[in-house]
């Protein structure tokens, strides 16, 4: 469904499988190319410790600024559509190595919380992966909810995240 309106929507881009950084540029390309929305801007790229089972390989993460009239459930299936494209399977245990992990991170200033969507997502506030490139790519950044960016981030500890390039 389409809105009347142009909605900023910020994308948590993830991955530690099958060369994550060329997994990370390869999703950035082809956010640029969803319909009914344009990519406004992305971060650099980040390399981060795996959460959930420790015997996984490092993570590369990014965040990408959309701006775009589908609806927040429309643009997690063309989210899940390019998660597919590259490879994800759904098998393996949670927060377990994946190919490539597309989350909306945060949607306009709408909140949605139902079967298939927590908006905005629930691990922003503990997640140095999400918030130090959220900060990135928008300073002045306000999550309903959490609130500015710019307070939330520096409280987050960076667990020897790495910026891997501008
Ligand atoms: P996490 O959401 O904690 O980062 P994950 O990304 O590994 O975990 P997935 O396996 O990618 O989880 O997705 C599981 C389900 O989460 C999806 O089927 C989707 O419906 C749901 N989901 C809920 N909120 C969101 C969101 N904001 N963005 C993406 N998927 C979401
Ligand atoms: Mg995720
Ligand atoms: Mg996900």
């Amino acid at each position: 469904m389409l809105n009347q309106f142009i909605t900023d929507a910020y994308i948590g881009i993830g991955s530690n499988l099958q060369n994550p950084f060329l997994q990370v540029a390869s999703a950035i390309e082809q956010l640029a190319l969803i319909d009914e929305s344009e990519l406004h801007s992305f971060s650099s790229l980040y390399l981060s410790r795996p959460m959930g089972p420790p015997d996984q390989p490092p993570y590369v993460n990014a965040v990408a600024w959309l701006q775009t009239r589908l609806d927040a459930h429309s643009l997690l299936l063309k989210l899940q559509a390019i998660e597919n494209e590259h490879g994800r399977t759904r098998d393996g245990e949670r927060w377990g190595p994946r190919i490539l992990d597309l989350d909306i991170l945060v949607y306009g200033n709408y909140t949605i919380e139902d079967q298939s969507l927590s908006v905005p997502h629930p691990g922003i506030k503990t997640r140095e992966f999400v918030l130090y490139p959220l900060h990135e790519v928008n300073k002045n950044l306000m999550i309903p909810n959490l609130g500015a960016i710019h307070r939330i981030q520096p409280r987050c500890y960076t667990n020897g995240l790495t910026k891997l390039s501008i």
